[in-house]
């Protein structure tokens, strides 16, 4: 044998990397197959929220690179079998503290914590949105100034919790399409605001830790009217209307008018990504109350493709067994103090604040 190699003609050299060319070449791809002298380093999956800034895929080997990247596609999941998520590799998917869940007030656990403060939620312009096949991710433009980057603290969070980008789940209809359900029933979408824990430095380090991110939840309720502040994400949805297509929007994001009006009533647990690989590092905030949007906003999403180039709607995963946790309840429906009462800095502020909210307290009890 060793006679045979070192006794090879050039020629013979050549025909044989021709031959293992030819192998690696007729390898199927784009199924996950394996190829050799590729690693894909682990990108963590937030919520499919990853691929906004972050390269989709660092290979190792550079050999195969300039063709595989066309044609490599990392191992497949999809909304149509989200039970198969737990049979991925590295996948917690079937772990005891997954997301979303049912949540049931009742059961709950109501607990007092501070309200939240969100930083920076002002408005942003030329943010960017990908269809990723999943959903729509938004981020901020790549050069927005440090200091200007939205954050959360308090809302009971042990730490500062810095914004990385926001998706929404929808359904075909407006029967279904929240990941989170309230009493068991379903709102037509959600919009998941996901922040890391700056306390990590990096958004992937982050989400190797089980107190890395906090994703605000919020509802999405039908409205008769267009919602004037979401019409931004949705107006040029058409330029994006397949699987890794991207744009800039036009229009500036106002991320406080995302929210919805009462930030005070939410609903707290610990839970996962609700995608594949379903990592267990959430601080999940449920709002209570909603947003609304139009129906005709809503069509919008519904009019995308996703990877399989089939329209993209029922991006939810179905509610995750509560296995022993503990869902806990920040219920306020009266009002707010800036301060501690009865040590505050602005009584009679406080006291006509009060009285207004009392007063439409009363007014709106059934
Ligand atoms: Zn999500």
């Amino acid at each position: 044998m060793r006679a045979m190699h070192a006794g090879g003609s050039d020629g013979q050299t050549i025909y044989i990397l021709g031959v293992i060319v030819v192998f690696f070449r007729l390898l199927p791809t784009g199924n996950g197959f394996p190829i050799i002298g590729e690693h894909e380093t682990e990108i963590p999956d937030p919520g499919k929220v990853e691929n906004a800034n972050a390269p989709k895929k660092v290979y190792t080997s550079s050999m195969f690179e300039h063709w595989s990247k066309a044609t490599w596609k990392a191992p497949t999941w999809s909304y149509q079998d989200p039970a198969a998520w737990a049979t991925l590799p590295s996948s917690s998917c079937g772990g005891d503290q997954q997301s979303p869940i049912d949540i049931f007030p009742i059961s709950s656990v109501t607990k007092a914590y501070p309200k939240f403060t969100f930083h920076n939620y002002g408005n942003f312009d030329r943010m960017n949105v990908l269809n990723n096949g999943h959903t729509v991710v938004y981020s901020l433009a790549a050069d927005t100034p440090i200091d200007r980057i939205p954050y959360i603290t308090g809302g009971g969070l042990d730490d500062r919790y810095e914004f990385h980008s926001f998706h929404l789940h929808w359904g075909s209809d407006s029967s279904k399409g929240s990941e989170h359900l309230i009493r068991s029933q379903s709102y037509p979408a959600e919009l998941h605001l996901v922040h890391y824990n700056t306390k990590y430095g990096t958004f992937a380090e982050a989400t190797t830790h089980p107190d890395g991110l906090a994703v605000l939840g919020i509802f999405l309720k039908v409205g008769l009217v267009d919602n004037e502040f979401f019409q931004p994400l949705v107006d040029q949805l058409s330029q994006i209307p397949v699987d890794q297509q991207e744009t800039i929007l036009d229009k500036i994001v106002s991320f406080q008018n995302l929210l919805p009006q009462k930030t005070t009533s939410f609903f707290r647990y610990s839970g996962s990504l609700t995608t594949p690989n379903c990592n267990e590092i959430v601080t999940w905030t449920v709002f209570e109350n909603p947003i609304r949007v139009s129906e005709r906003q809503l069509n919008k999403f519904r009019s995308l493709k996703d990877a399989a180039n089939e329209q993209l709607v029922n991006n939810y995963r179905p509610a995750q067994q509560l296995k022993g946790r503990t869902i806990y309840y920040r219920r306020f429906h009266g009002c707010e103090l800036k301060e501690s009462w009865p040590v505050t800095s602005t009584p009679l502020w406080d006291v006509l604040t009060w009285g207004q909210c009392l007063v439409n307290y009363a007014l709106s009890w059934p």
